[in-house]
């Protein structure tokens, strides 16, 4: 949809080339979120795709995925085969119920950031125990593990101005066994449950997502204490039992 009140569009080719950051300002991706709805309270967009963010490569012990990249690229790229792990991030972009032509242009780091509590490669990231490369204006970085990235529906650790420069995947955890599921009323209905589950020689990781505003990394079996969504699309009560459910089809599929 046309955005009327946006005053400005920039498209910067460095970080630096940004002047300033105001209230009113706002990244812009793919777009496909950020034009899908009025958005009253921006006035400048900020578009990233000249910077250049949207390799795969491997750098030292990481797989690195620029912000940038298209999430189409994760279905296509050439993976190693011995990279069992990357089924998860190709189930979550395949899970999406968005038409082809958003995941043709909608990118990773948008999806992250926009973080929807349905949001479907963030579980992903936290069972791989992924981090984040975050930028601010001069470029100067920080990183955070994907567990603490988002805090709830829409709202992650990230200030004004700040960016998602990367994902940051440990070469080792591509060797996990992983395996994602999702629950919904109808299948083209945002997910009402997701549960991702990762497991080594060592250690098995269960995270929940969907039923809950945010991905949660389980230190335990036990969800009594998780804060699920109760609204007008199911209970809380139902989510949990459903997020149950998951779990054991999920651990069953490892
Ligand atoms: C109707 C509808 C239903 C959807 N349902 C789902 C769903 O069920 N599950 C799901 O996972 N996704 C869903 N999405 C989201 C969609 O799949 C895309 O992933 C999403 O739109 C983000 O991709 P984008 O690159 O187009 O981001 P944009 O639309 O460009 O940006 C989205 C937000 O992220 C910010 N942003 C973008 N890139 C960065 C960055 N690098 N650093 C910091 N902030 C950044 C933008 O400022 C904006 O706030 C839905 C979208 C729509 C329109």
């Amino acid at each position: 949809m046309d955005l009327p009140n946006i005053e400005t569009y920039l498209q910067p080719n460095t970080i630096q080339d940004i002047p300033k950051w105001e209230k009113g300002w706002t990244w812009l991706s793919g777009g496909t979120w950020l034009f899908s709805e009025p958005q009253p309270d921006i006035k400048v967009v900020v578009d990233t795709q000249n910077l250049g963010w949207s390799e795969i490569t491997i750098q030292e012990n990481y797989l690195i995925i620029g912000a940038t990249c298209p999430l189409i690229k994760i279905l296509e790229y050439p993976w190693l085969p011995e990279w069992t792990a990357i089924a998860g991030l190709k189930a979550a972009v395949s899970s999406l119920t968005a038409s082809l032509k958003i995941i043709n242009i909608a990118t990773v780091g948008g999806n992250i950031c926009l973080a929807l509590s349905v949001g479907t490669l963030a579980p992903v990231m936290v069972a791989l125990d992924a981090t984040y490369e975050i930028w601010d204006l001069t470029g100067k970085s920080y990183q955070i593990a994907a567990k603490d990235f988002q805090l709830g529906h829409k709202t992650t650790i990230l200030k004004p101005g700040e960016i998602l420069r990367k994902i940051l995947i440990p070469l080792t955890n591509l060797q996990w066994k992983i395996n994602y599921q999702r629950l919904s009323i109808a299948a083209n209905d945002p997910a009402l449950a997701i549960v991702v589950t990762a497991k080594n020689q060592e250690n098995i990781r269960c995270v929940i997502a969907a039923s809950v505003p945010a991905p949660r990394l389980l230190a335990s079996e036990d969800l009594a204490t998780e804060n699920f969504i109760n609204d007008s699309k199911a209970s809380a009560d139902y989510r949990r039992e459903l997020t149950k459910i998951l779990i054991k089809r999920s651990f069953a599929n490892l």
